[in-house]
Parts: C-alpha cells; sequence; structure tokens
C-alpha cells in the first residue's frame, strides 16, 4: 500500500502539473486575445468615441472662438466703435447664452481693455499676473491657444479658454477673443471615459504640455516631467495617429494617440492591459479551482479504490473463498502468534481437526455442488458453535481446524461433541445429502514444548484414530 501511496502521489503530481499548465496556456491565449482586440477594437473604438465626444464638447466652443475672431462686427467695432461698450456686452453675452459658455471675452489691443459678456471688466496690466496669460499669448506665433487658467471674476474652478487673435484683412493686430468654460464640465468627461472604457484620457500640445488630464487635473504638467512618457514624447506628437506599447510600475500599457487639428492637441489614450486582461485572469483562477478540485476528487476515488482492491486482495490471500472462512496461511500465521503468546503466559490452547466423513462418495452421488453446499453449511455450524476470539479456518478440501483460545481441554471437548451432534443432526446437511452428513474429530492441548507442526500433527493423527474407530467420533490425544 506504501508504494500505491507513492504512485497516486506521482500522479496527482503530474495531474496537478498538467490542470495548472493547461490553465496557464489558457490565461496566456486569453491574455494575449485582450491584448490584441484592446489593439484592433477597443482602443480605436474609444479613441473615435472620445473624438466624437470632444467634437461635440469641445470642438463648438473652439469653432465659437475662432468664428468670434473672424466676426466683421467686432473687428468693426474694436476699430471704429470702442466707445459703445454696451454693443460689444450685448454681443458677448448673446454669444454665451446662445452656446451654454462660461464667459466669452474680447481685448482691446489698442486700448487694453478687456470686455465680457457684462461689459468692460479691467484693463489688462502686464504687471497684474492674472493677465500675464494674455502678453505670453502674445509671444507665441500660433493665433490660437487652448489656456487653463483661474478667473475669480467668474468661477472658483479652473477654466479653459480658448483665445484666439484677431486681425483685420491688413494683417494688423487687433486683440484677442474667446470662450471659457469650466473645467469639472471636461473633468467629469473624463471621468467618464475612466469609469466607462477604463482609459486614461490626456490632451497633449505639439511641445508635449499636457492641456488636461484627469490625473493631473489642475496641474499643467509636461510630458518631459513624466518618468515612462517622456521616453515616448516622440511617438506621441510627431504623428497624427500612433499606437504602441510600454512598461510602466511593471504594468503593461497601450497608448494610441491622435491629433485633433481642429484643438491644435494631441489626444492620447492610455489603457493599462491588466485592467482589461481581468475577465482572462478570473477565469483562469476559476480553472485552477476548478482542476485543484478535480484533482484532488480524482486522487482520492483512486486511494479509495485501491484501498478496496487491496482489501479485497487481501481477504482473497486470507480467506477461502468458497466458505468465506480464512485458510491454512491465514491459519498458521494466527496460530503461531497466539501459541508463542499462550506459551509465555501459560494459557490454555485446544486445537481440534476435523474431516468430514465419506466425502468422496457424496461428491459422487450428490454431485459436486450438493459437496459444495455441505462444505459452506459445514463451516456456518463451524463458526456458530466457537467463540469469535478462537480461530476457524479450512485446512484443504474436506478439512477444517480449530483453535479454542484460553480454553482448557475439557470444555474442548464439550464442544467439539457438540460440533459433531450439530454436525450430524443439520436437517439442512440431510437435506442435501440423504445419508446425512458426519466428520471425524481429532483434539489435542497445546503444551509448552509445542510447536504448531507437532500440535496439528497429533490432533490429525487423532482424527486419523476417529476415523479407523468408525467415524463420526471424537479422539482425545493428550
Ligand atoms: P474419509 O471418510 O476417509 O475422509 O473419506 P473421504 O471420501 O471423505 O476422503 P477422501 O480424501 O478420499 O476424499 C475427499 C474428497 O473431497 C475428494 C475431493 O474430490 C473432495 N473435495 C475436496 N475439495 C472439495 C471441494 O472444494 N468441493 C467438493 N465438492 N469436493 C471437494
Ligand atoms: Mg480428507
Ligand atoms: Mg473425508
Amino acid at each position: 500500500m506504501k508504494s500505491n501511496y507513492k504512485i497516486i502521489a506521482i500522479i496527482t503530481l503530474l495531474l496537478l502539473t498538467l490542470s495548472i499548465t493547461i490553465s496557464v496556456v489558457n490565461y496566456m491565449v486569453a491574455k494575449n486575445e485582450t491584448q490584441a482586440n484592446l489593439k484592433t477594437q477597443s482602443l480605436p473604438l474609444s479613441v473615435d468615441n472620445i473624438y466624437t465626444v470632444i467634437q461635440k464638447q469641445l470642438i463648438e466652443p473652439y469653432l465659437v472662438s475662432s468664428m468670434m475672431a473672424h466676426d466683421t462686427f467686432l473687428k468693426h467695432w474694436l476699430l471704429h466703435d470702442e466707445s459703445d461698450s454696451l454693443k460689444i456686452a450685448n454681443f458677448l453675452s448673446s454669444i454665451k447664452n446662445k452656446y451654454g459658455l462660461l464667459t466669452s471675452f474680447l481685448v482691446s489691443n489698442e486700448t487694453g481693455r478687456y470686455y465680457t459678456h457684462n461689459g468692460f471688466l479691467e484693463k489688462i496690466n502686464e504687471k497684474n499676473p492674472t493677465n500675464e496669460w494674455y502678453f505670453e499669448f502674445l509671444k507665441i506665433s500660433q493665433n490660437h491657444e487652448i489656456n487653463l487658467d483661474y478667473n475669480s471674476n467668474f468661477t472658483d474652478n479652473l477654466i479653459m479658454f480658448i483665445n484666439f487673435k484677431i486681425y483685420d484683412e491688413k494683417q494688423t493686430f487687433l486683440g484677442v477673443t474667446g470662450v471659457g468654460i469650466e473645467v469639472s464640465y471636461i473633468d467629469e468627461m473624463l471621468d467618464m471615459f475612466k469609469q466607462r472604457y477604463n482609459l486614461d484620457v490626456m490632451f497633449v500640445t505639439p511641445d508635449g504640455e499636457v492641456v488636461l488630464s484627469k490625473k493631473s487635473k489642475y496641474v499643467k504638467r509636461h510630458l518631459n516631467e513624466m518618468e515612462v512618457l517622456k521616453n515616448y514624447k516622440d511617438l506621441i506628437t510627431t504623428q497624427d495617429a500612433n499606437m504602441f506599447e510600454y512598461e510602466k510600475n511593471s504594468d503593461d500599457y497601450i497608448m494610441q494617440t491622435k491629433y485633433i487639428p481642429e484643438l491644435g492637441v494631441y489626444l492620447i489614450v492610455e489603457a493599462c492591459i491588466d485592467d482589461f486582461a481581468y475577465k482572462a485572469r478570473n477565469v483562469f483562477y476559476f480553472n485552477l479551482a476548478i482542476s485543484l478540485f478535480f484533482t484532488l476528487i480524482f486522487a482520492l476515488i483512486i486511494i479509495l479504490i485501491l484501498r478496496s482492491y487491496h482489501k479485497r486482495l487481501e481477504k482473497l490471500a486470507d480467506y477461502d473463498a468458497l466458505t468465506n472462512i480464512p485458510n491454512r496461511r491465514k491459519f498458521n500465521e494466527e496460530f503461531e502468534r497466539f501459541l508463542s503468546l499462550h506459551q509465555r503466559d501459560a494459557r490454555p490452547i485446544s486445537l481440534l481437526f476435523l474431516d468430514i466423513d465419506n466425502f468422496k462418495s457424496i461428491n459422487d452421488k450428490q454431485g459436486h455442488q450438493a459437496g459444495d453446499k455441505i462444505l459452506v453449511k459445514t463451516a456456518e455450524i463451524l463458526r456458530k458453535n466457537i467463540r469469535k476470539t478462537d480461530l476457524l479456518a479450512r485446512w484443504g478440501g474436506e478439512e477444517f481446524i480449530i483453535a479454542f483460545i484460553d480454553t482448557n481441554i475439557n470444555d474442548a471437548l464439550n464442544i467439539s461433541q457438540k460440533i459433531r451432534e450439530a454436525i450430524e443432526k443439520d436437517s439442512k446437511l440431510k437435506e442435501i445429502s440423504s445419508y446425512g452428513v458426519t466428520a471425524s474429530f481429532g483434539l489435542t492441548a497445546c503444551n509448552d514444548t509445542d510447536s504448531v507442526d507437532s500440535i496439528i500433527s497429533r490432533a490429525d493423527n487423532a482424527m486419523y484414530e476417529a476415523k479407523e474407530n468408525g467415524k463420526n467420533r471424537v479422539v482425545l490425544s493428550r
């Protein structure tokens, strides 16, 4: 059985290795599929979706701003009519209301006056830090910019200003106009992408400046300041659209970029592959648990089968198949143990040997099957008439042996006579064999110097004496 357990352990180990390997391979395949799916479908689709939303939500203010910069009324007002601030307030407030903006504004280059939908607000001053944006904007060559700024005149939240420079027909610079929308609104949008698609969205200028992002919400940052992304700045800001993979904090990422010409910024969408592979991972854990469970069940079943198989083998080796009582081998083994124990403690053992009389002729007359039935019934009678502690065995053919444990020879003689009578008078045996069944018995007591063989041969001889004396009797050999 020990070597059996070794085999079971090896089989279980092999099964475990196999199921773990299969689970891991499945997981790798599923993960690769997820990755491929992310690259060919989810990410491009998401970018398109985001682009559509951006167009709806950001490009409109951008276009409004651009339209204002090209508006003939506005240019005319700047050139000829700036004294009438009510007119410009009406114009700006109608735009603000029509497009649901936070503010719309205009700065005149000639007077340095700043107008909003409420009319004149302040005079732009280079020394005023809140006006700094204006002078910075004038320095750049582009005619528009997206600018994130606080302006307590409108709200405490961060505002995204879309600023446009105004030129007349002769390309003379007239001023700056634009609109402002609250960033919390854009922030919500980026939040939504994170929650709905598990994607991080950023907007980056061609210089690498992060104009808007969920992560770095109110902080302007630069790609150069970002630990990993700084290495990919060229991949992000040189092509209209790009997709590449990289590792960050030992996680695998995919990034898709798309240039938005209307805003002059790159939309970059970052996906952590692991976030998308969680389904595959769950399936992996599930598979693993299932296969571990079934491997254990399988091992348990093998152990149970082997155990019962082992028991059956043991029984086959120790028991007589016909009568279902121990065989000669088993008897010798146990008797030897009892004998040495009882000799040491001077406890009595008596041995009875019996042989069915004229069994050959019963076989010949009634048939072999009837003979078998007699053997089975005799064994049953013997078992019924002895104690649980006594040893009973089929010695061979129609011979049986009984060791009466802790039984002196007189008691053993009584039991033997009782058994002899029980066989002789048994109705079932009479039914099988019309002449009835009898047996001859040889009984002996074990002494201190006896060996297993010497006792058995004494009992055997006594049995032969019983045969010679006319059968169906017990002969005692002291
Ligand atoms: P005796 O009274 O002197 O013992 O005569 P006997 O015929 O009983 O003795 P013998 O040794 O001549 O015959 C024993 C017979 O028992 C021979 C054998 O065919 C038969 N026998 C042995 N084992 C089995 C068995 O398992 N089933 C049956 N049906 N017969 C068996
Ligand atoms: Mg015999
Ligand atoms: Mg016989």
